[in-house]
């Protein structure tokens, strides 16, 4: 392969062991009857470039080859994301910062979750998490942190609508993904729903003619994951709020105040100081914290959440509340990176990229690449970027990497988006493609 360059064999440490000889090795015998073949070989190559780069000795293939082949903990497979879409739910939605994983190691122990080292005693559980939450939207009384969106949408209906009725838009009857329906996910809850107004326009008279002795509350839901053009019309939360019924509002993504290149997404501050309720958010779409759901609003109310008993049945574990406390306290976030990454800055990784790959025969162009923000919010705008576009071909041995790759593909190419990936691991995707590249070629680099 090109990267091994002139004078590697005089330095013992680059010494490449040949692929056939790492894959018979006898300490990875069991792993030849657990793992696919292919995914072995792409273990042992990626393995072996990281020897040919000199940041891996080779005495310590068939360990590295262990440990990310066989001997993971966990099924699940550590990727790349080069697909240009920042909450991508398919992956994972938001990658964890930092602070967030550290967090997450403190809190794999005995910690203090639910417990006051000063009196030895009970205390309130997961205070940290709330008390960091109120600091980023102090328009709130209290807040409360659930599960997931939808789980919050539950316990908001049931312990403010049960057994009552639910007025909402027909615009806002919203599926959220995988066949789940906000409206059914509501009714599943023992609340009615009242439907008013039309597909493309609902007016505050609407909402009027509906509210009555046995309404529980307004829900206005924003429509995170499409658009209505044309003959539109909404009733935003401030109108909402004065008419006489509470307003629980339900923005999706999870951006706690107004966010400069997400002009039209909703966000907990703004509809709080309009006037509702409560507002219900994720923590794992543009927030960029641990899946979990946000209620926060006046404190009564969330007040009759934390105390009804199905609460308990919602509630997050030590992990989420330790991540999402240091992803509030974070000066900024993977997400709020990629969201906001520089079209500049990705084509001169792009560029970069493009050069390295070259350097070992291969071709891969730079084209401009729009990123999406997704599942998360923000429908309908594009993020400019830019890519290296690489044959259709790559994509499969790619994703089979290790660590995977996931590129997007486009009308028959294969385009490797920068945008969600740390500048820190760009060259994990030259050897990624240069793997890929050996894979495709059908070239034995041993
Ligand atoms: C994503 C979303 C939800 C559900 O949130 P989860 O955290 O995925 O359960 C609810 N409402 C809206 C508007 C959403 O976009």
């Amino acid at each position: 392969m090109a990267v091994r360059g002139v004078g590697d064999e005089a330095d013992p440490r680059r010494r490449v062991p040949r692929t056939d000889a790492v894959l018979a090795d006898p300490r990875l015998a069991g792993l030849r009857e657990r793992v696919r073949p292919d995914a072995l070989k792409a273990s042992v190559l990626s393995a072996l470039d990281r020897v040919r780069s000199g940041e891996l000795g080779p005495d310590r293939v068939v360990d590295v080859v262990l440990r990310e082949t066989g001997e993971d903990p966990t099924s699940l497979r550590p990727l790349l994301n080069a697909t240009g879409v920042v909450v991508h739910t398919n992956l994972g939605r938001a990658p964890l910062g930092e602070d967030a994983v550290r967090a997450l190691e403190i809190a794999a122990g005995y910690v203090d979750v639910e417990y006051d080292v000063a009196t030895g005693r009970r205390a309130r559980r997961g205070r940290g998490a709330v008390d960091a939450l109120l600091a980023r939207v102090p328009a709130a009384g209290d807040a409360l942190v659930l599960n997931n969106g939808a789980a919050a949408l539950v316990l908001a209906a049931t312990a403010l609508a049960g057994g009552r009725e639910i007025v909402v838009s027909r615009g806002e009857l919203v599926e959220i993904g995988d066949g789940f329906r906000i409206p059914e996910l509501l009714e599943s809850t023992g609340a009615r729903l009242r439907e008013v107004g039309t597909t493309n326009r609902t007016h505050p008279a609407d909402y009027r003619a509906a509210i009555g002795p046995d309404t529980g509350f307004v829900l206005k839901v924003h429509p995170s994951n499409f658009l209505v053009r044309g003959f539109t019309s909404a009733v935003p939360v401030r109108e909402l709020a004065g008419l006489g019924v509470p307003v629980v509002a339900d923005i999706g993504s999870g951006l706690l105040a107004p966010h400069p290149s997400l002009p039209d997404e909703p966000d907990a501050a703004s509809w709080l100081a309009d006037g509702a309720t409560l507002v219900i958010a994720s923590g794992d779409k543009l927030l960029g914290g641990p899946q979990c759901g946000l209620a926060l609003g006046e404190s009564a109310i969330v007040q009759r959440l934390r105390r009804h008993s199905l609460a308990r049945a919602l509630r997050v574990d030590k992990l989420t509340l330790a991540a999402l406390e240091a992803t509030l306290r974070a000066r900024s976030t993977p997400t709020g990176e990629a969201i906001t990454a520089a079209p500049d800055v990705l084509r001169h990784r792009a560029e970069e990229l493009s050069r390295r790959l070259a350097a070992a025969e291969v071709s891969a162009r730079v084209v401009a690449s729009d990123g999406l923000v997704g599942g998360g919010g923000a429908p309908g705008l594009t993020l400019p970027g830019w890519a290296v576009e690489l044959p259709e071909a790559y994509a499969l041995p790619l994703r089979q990497g290790r660590p995977g790759l996931v590129a997007r593909i486009e009308q028959g190419r294969c385009l490797v988006d920068l945008r969600c990936i740390p500048s820190a691991r760009d060259e994990e995707v030259v050897r990624a493609v240069l793997a890929a590249t050996d894979l495709i070629r059908g070239t034995d680099p041993g």
